[in-house]
Order: structure tokens, then C-alpha cells, then sequence
């Protein structure tokens, strides 16, 4: 997967460690602008997925907005070049201090989950003498048909206003002072590879702005959230079809007049730019069973044992003849593991092993769990000035 020359430099690296590819992220987000151009589509890069200074300062780079889900997310965007006009801020709990910081910098809205959230925004812009810009989220009760850990738009999830509670809102807008309704958001769920349900979210979308419409009601901004799923399985050198994901939205959604459309996308940008390296520290067998003891675990990356999820694991260090294995951490749970009865060549202590697609929710979501180091972190055009040969 890598050229002899980078892989030498990456030998003498101390594991675990994530490594991006920095020419893939451009090409990925040069494809996310273009094809959100053709629309005059606004896109806010999903922050959670990935915080990392470098990874965001390139992002802001071409001119996308920022998702922030809390106020040291926002503080990081704008220390990375994002401007706050462009700065949306999401998420079910919101403390007094990130709301007034949000409300300090005039970040472009803040999408608002609760009745009761609204009238703490309300108080704290009366606060500084402030209107701020709302947009409600809703939830739209739509199956997201993806893991259930990460479904957010069925009603039993926490997250959103319920349709009900927002048709009130326009009942009696003026109780809100301070706030200004500049738009309606949502966000169904995330891993999303199945186009129907982007589908169900736009109907269900134009039947709550209809609804709305008769209420003598138009909102200027529409956010549809992220959500957009990457290839996990064959994922070298993936660019995920923006085009396509964006045309869903341009066939089904019925826009207002001068009604703008937000995305949200998190993953779809990042996934694939990041991957894991971890050397092995032990192969071991217990009755036939040959396990790989990694110096990762699901302190550097969760995801396969919070979501079940299967990243494409490579050993690249050995190509000999192939072998079932099991592929573990050294934390002392039993979910750590990465896989379970994958083919790898015949791996030995000191091979080392690429988890792929770990650019987002990787170490974003790290943890010191059983006081561990942060792994370290490393990009393309540092180890060699040249582009990986995959
Ligand atoms: C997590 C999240 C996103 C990004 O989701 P992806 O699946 O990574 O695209 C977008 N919007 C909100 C509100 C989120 O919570």
C-alpha cells in the first residue's frame, strides 16, 4: 500500500499512531465544493468527526462553514480560519456558558433541540442585548436503517423539537424576544448508505414546511444535517459521490423561493483520509484460535466496539500466505477488539497493521482509559514529499 521509501520512514515511527493523507482530503474536499456548488448547496463540516488543528485549518481552507456540538468546538473553528457567519452550533445540551459564548460571537445560528432550550437562548441574548438566529431542530421520526447507536431522528432518540411542539413555537413566535427564526434543521443519523431514507427525510420535510406554509410561515434556511456514509469495505483512495448524495436533495426537496440549503457533512469528508497504524505485540493461540494483540485499542479507535463496525485491516509489513485471525488491543476489556476472523498474511510480533477509514470518529473519540498516551499523529507531506502509491 505504501511505496518502500514511506514505509521505511514509517518503520522508525513510535506506534500506535494515526497517519492522514492530506492529498486525499484535498481531493475529496475539492469534490465536496464543486459538487456543492452546481446547487449553491451550504456546507457546515461536522467538527465531532475530526478536531484535529491541521485537519480543520485545511478544511476551512476551502471556504466551508463549521457544525459545532459544543463551545470549545466552536472556539477551535474559529481558531482554524472559520468565520463565525459560518458557524452553526447543534446539540441536545447546550450549557449556559456555550450558549453565551455562541451568543458572543455571533455565530451564524444556533439549532435549538428544546422549548425550554429557546427560552435559556432568549434570556442570555436579552442578556447582551442580542437577537439571535434559531434554527429549530425537528425530529422527524424517520429510521435512519443504520447502526442503532447511531440513529438520531426516530422519536425515541433524544435529540430534536417534536413536530407538535414546533408548529406551537409559530403559534405564539413573539414570546421569543431575542430570537430570530431563520430556519428549520435536522439530522437523521450517521453510516447512512441507503439513499431512501434521504428520500423519507425530504418528504417529510416538505410536509412540515406545507404545514408551515399554511401558518403564513417561510423559513430563509433549510440545514438537512449529515449523515452520508463512506465505503468501509473497499476503501483505498474513496471519494465519496457528493454529486449524487446532493441530486437526492435537488429531486425531492421542495425549497421556498430564495431558501437556502445546508448539509452537515462529518464523516463523508474525513473517513477516508485517516487511518490507524499499530504494530503487533503478540500473536497468540488458544485452542486453534490465533488472536493479534495489537499496541492499539479502542482508546485510539471505538468504533468497532461501540457500532460493531468493520474497518479493512492490513498487515503491511508481511505478504505470506494467508491466515484467520482474531484482532485485538491490549485493554483489559472484552470489547477491544478491532475484528474477529479475518484473513491477514501470517502475521508476527512486530508487523505492522493499517486500520483504514479512521479518519472520522477516530481520534476524535480517543480516550486515556487505563491511562494511556494519546496516540500521535502524522500527515502525508511530513513523512515524504510525495504522494502514496497505493
Ligand atoms: C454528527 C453530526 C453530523 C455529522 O454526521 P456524519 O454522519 O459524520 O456526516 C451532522 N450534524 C449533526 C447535528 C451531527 O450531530
Amino acid at each position: 500500500m505504501f511505496n518502500n521509501r514511506t514505509l521505511d520512514q514509517i518503520k522508525k515511527l513510535k506506534t500506535p499512531f494515526y497517519y492522514y493523507d492530506t492529498g486525499l482530503l484535498h481531493k475529496t474536499l475539492a469534490a465536496l465544493k464543486s459538487a456543492a456548488d452546481v446547487n449553491g448547496y451550504l456546507v457546515h463540516y461536522a467538527v465531532k468527526a475530526n478536531a484535529n488543528e491541521k485537519i480543520l485549518r485545511i478544511i476551512s481552507e476551502y471556504a466551508f462553514g463549521a457544525d459545532c456540538v459544543s463551545g470549545n468546538e466552536i472556539e477551535q473553528a474559529l481558531q482554524c480560519g472559520f468565520k463565525p457567519k459560518d458557524i452553526v452550533f447543534a446539540g441536545v445540551g447546550k450549557s449556559d456558558d456555550e450558549i453565551v459564548y455562541a451568543i458572543k460571537n455571533g455565530i451564524f445560528s444556533i439549532n435549538c433541540e428544546s422549548l425550554q432550550e429557546l427560552e435559556v437562548i432568549d434570556y442570555f441574548s436579552g442578556l447582551q442585548h442580542k437577537k439571535s438566529r434559531i434554527a429549530l431542530r425537528v425530529n422527524p421520526n424517520i429510521d435512519a436503517h443504520t447502526h442503532q447507536n447511531i440513529t438520531t431522528g426516530l422519536s425515541i432518540n433524544k435529540f430534536g423539537i417534536s413536530e407538535s411542539d414546533l408548529y406551537s413555537i409559530f403559534d405564539h413566535p413573539n414570546n421569543y424576544e431575542n430570537l430570530e427564526f431563520i430556519g428549520l434543521h435536522f439530522h437523521v443519523g450517521s453510516q447512512i448508505t441507503n439513499a431512501e431514507v434521504f428520500v423519507n427525510l425530504c418528504n417529510k420535510i416538505n410536509q412540515i414546511q406545507s404545514n408551515l406554509y399554511e401558518k403564513n410561515v417561510t423559513l430563509p434556511h433549510l440545514n438537512v444535517g449529515g449523515g452520508l456514509g463512506i465505503n468501509y469495505e473497499s476503501p483505498v483512495n474513496q471519494i465519496p459521490d457528493f454529486g449524487a448524495y446532493f441530486s437526492l436533495f435537488e429531486k425531492n426537496l421542495l425549497l421556498f423561493e430564495n431558501q437556502k440549503l445546508h448539509f452537515e457533512p462529518g464523516r463523508s469528508v474525513v473517513g477516508q483520509s485517516g487511518m490507524l497504524i499499530t504494530k503487533v505485540l503478540y500473536v497468540k493461540e488458544n485452542l486453534g484460535q490465533k488472536t493479534i494483540i495489537c499496541d492499539a485499542g479502542f482508546t485510539e479507535l471505538i468504533r468497532p466496539a461501540l457500532y460493531h463496525s468493520n474497518h479493512k485491516i492490513l498487515n503491511i509489513t508481511s505478504g505470506s500466505h494467508s491466515q484467520i485471525y482474531d484482532v485485538a488491543g491490549p485493554i483489559c476489556e472484552s470489547t477491544d477488539y478491532f475484528a474477529r476472523g479475518v484473513l491477514l498474511p501470517e502475521t508476527q510480533r512486530g508487523d505492522l497493521i493499517a486500520i483504514l477509514s479512521a479518519g472520522a470518529y477516530g481520534e476524535a473519540m480517543a480516550s486515556q482509559y487505563n491511562l494511556r498516551s494519546l496516540a500521535a499523529k502524522y500527515f502525508s507531506e511530513d513523512i515524504v514529499k510525495q504522494e502514496l502509491v497505493y
